[in-house]
């Protein structure tokens, strides 16, 4: 009787150390996650603040680049430009979109209203001529390819 319940009692002993074991396997298991995941989070924090820096720099980069182009324009044309990107979320200029060269169809890109063909002339002419849209106010400027060759001509 009393070698039986010795038995018994061995069993529930081994049966509780292995439970304990188990649960120090969990907890090591749960430990390695835990160091894992904090891990990640501080190599995301550092890469966070790494992308945060780059972007302040790129942005007092474009700052000066801004001030450096602005500085060579006219104030009043500055103004006019400020004014006119405030309406349009920073797109102040259009490109003249050429409808057909041969009936002198000109528009602006943008919102697509008809250009006269004098405002079109005005822009190959004179250098620096600030002519806005009728419509949308943006500041008309011409295709690359046309301004390159205009200002061979003037
Ligand atoms: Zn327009």
């Amino acid at each position: 009787m009393i070698e039986v319940q010795r038995d018994d009692l061995d069993t529930q002993a081994l049966t509780q150390m292995e439970r304990v074991e188990q649960l120090n396997k969990r907890l090591a298991d749960f430990d390695t996650v835990l160091t894992e995941r904090s891990r990640l989070r501080d190599a995301a924090k550092a890469e966070s603040a790494e992308r945060h820096r780059d972007t302040a720099e790129r942005l007092s980069e474009l700052e000066r680049e801004r001030a450096a182009a602005a500085a060579g324009v006219p104030a009043e044309a500055m103004a006019l430009f400020d004014e006119v990107a405030d309406l349009h979320e920073g797109e102040a200029l259009s490109e003249v979109q050429v409808i057909s060269a041969r009936h002198r169809e000109y528009a602006c890109s943008a919102c697509s209203t008809e250009i006269p063909f004098g405002v079109y002339t005005r822009l190959l002419g004179e250098g620096g001529a600030v002519v806005q849209c009728t419509s949308c106010r943006r500041i008309l400027h011409l295709p690359a390819e046309t301004e390159a060759t205009a200002a061979k001509k003037r």
